[in-house]
């Protein structure tokens, strides 16, 4: 990979998360087309898994090797993309990351100043900032004239109105930035898109819940195309309950648990992020398919997966309130495209929403899987992060430079 030179001219997309970084490439076309994507999983235990599949010609990779940390992992990458054998020009580099704080919304390029300023909003996310911020540096030291571009997962929510925005706590606190912020925009952003291409601007502007149901669970109330409510709040652990985070708590909870337990902040931080949701109520896994299969025999899993449904179901029921009515509802992510029981769920008893589903689409997984005389449109589109954040740095690339 040669990051100027005569190649084929290819943006690279970085998304990394806590203990992983998915990577794709594709090439600069109209819209860009993905050439290659892999992923580099379980980062700093002694097997990280190592993915690749190179789309045009199908040949995949899989193994496990030692990858200390996001470092490694970085280098693991460029050097399997050197060994690929392609000449390839880097013509940009896109990355996810997840808080853009009040300045930043909208896809920037990375600068001396943002970069300062994200390191400012790290303590908002000790997740994913840090890892995200190392990277972007890597990047700038090992490829400096190659321009990268920052996505903001807060960025689709920007223009939430005061009463979604705003928590019930005293003044101050917002004007240190203490808000909600909402997160999975890069998801959002990129059904929303979808949206208009599978079903017209009218639909993609009318009244639309969108469910992303991955291990970071959220929903967004959607209006004229405008986010006007999520769940996900000043950080990805509030909201509806995921594969190992809480979601909303009791705010009397952690008083109590470092008065009776004395639990300090950095375990009550490690026990809603990691030690809840479903794997807290299941008390065996986070996965959401193990819980499925062992329900019927376990009351821990089917409790967990029952709360899960109901308090998604409450959800839809919020935000059809909020919107005043719902046209389309959208489900998406690992849980959200691959589990009919879990759709089913979320939507019995919405009849009076207008939410109607056809039980054999449901099933088979459809497009639309609403029954034909449902008021509410309901629908599975496949998210694709990686997409968004390519399609975002294209469009940057023709604004600044009209490649
Ligand atoms: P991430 O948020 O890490 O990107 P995904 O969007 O891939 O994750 O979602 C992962 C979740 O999707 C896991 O909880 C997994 O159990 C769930 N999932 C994937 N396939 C299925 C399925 N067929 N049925 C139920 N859940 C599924």
């Amino acid at each position: 990979m040669s990051p100027n030179g005569d190649g084929m001219p290819v943006v690279l997309t970085i998304n990394a998360g806590s203990s992983s970084l998915k990577w794709a490439l594709f090439r600069l076309e109209a819209s860009p087309v993905r050439i290659a994507t892999g992923r580099i999983e379980r980062i700093g235990l002694p097997d990280a898994l190592v993915n690749s599949i190179d789309v045009e010609t199908g040949r995949s990779e899989q193994r496990t090797a030692q990858v200390a940390d996001h470092a490694a992992a970085l280098a693991l990458l460029t050097d399997q993309l050197a060994r690929s054998g392609r000449a390839l020009t880097v013509q940009a580099i896109g990355h996810r990351v997840v808080h853009g704080g009040d300045r930043y919304g909208e896809p920037a390029l990375v600068s001396p100043e943002m970069l300062v300023e994200l390191q400012r909003l790290s303590p908002y996310d000790p997740e994913h900032m840090p890892a995200e911020l190392g990277l972007i540096e890597s990047l700038t030291e090992r490829y400096p004239q190659v321009p990268q571009v920052v996505c903001f997962d807060t960025g689709f929510h920007r223009h939430l109105p005061a009463v979604a925005r705003l928590l019930a706590i005293p003044r101050r606190y917002e004007r240190m930035g203490v808000r909600r912020y909402g997160f999975h925009g890069l998801s959002y952003a990129y059904l929303m898109e979808e949206l208009e291409r599978v079903a017209g601007r009218e639909a993609a502007h009318g009244r639309v819940i969108l469910a992303h149901l991955g291990n970071g669970v959220s929903m967004a109330a959607v209006r004229d195309g405008i986010g006007i409510d999520t769940t996900m709040g000043f950080t990805p652990t509030a909201g509806l309950p995921m594969s190992s985070r809480s979601g909303d708590l009791d705010p009397g909870l952690f008083a109590y648990l470092a008065k009776t337990e004395g639990m300090t902040a950095e375990e009550f931080h490690d026990m809603v992020n990691a030690r809840s949701g479903l794997l807290g109520v299941s008390e065996t896994s986070s996965d959401l398919r193990d819980l499925l299969a062992r329900e019927a025999e376990d009351e821990r899993a089917a409790e967990a997966v029952a709360l899960f449904c109901y308090q998604g179901k409450k959800c839809i029921g919020a935000y059809a309130a909020a919107l005043g009515g719902l046209d389309q509802l959208v489900f998406s992510a690992g849980i959200g495209e691959h589990s009919p029981v879990v759709r089913e769920r979320m939507c019995k008893g919405l009849d009076h929403l207008g939410i109607r589903l056809d039980p054999a689409q449901n099933e088979a997984g459809a497009a639309v899987i609403s029954a034909a005389d449902s008021p509410v449109v309901v629908r599975v589109i496949r998210t694709d992060e990686e997409s968004q954040i390519a399609r975002a740095v294209c469009r940057w690339l023709k604004l600044e430079t009209g490649c």
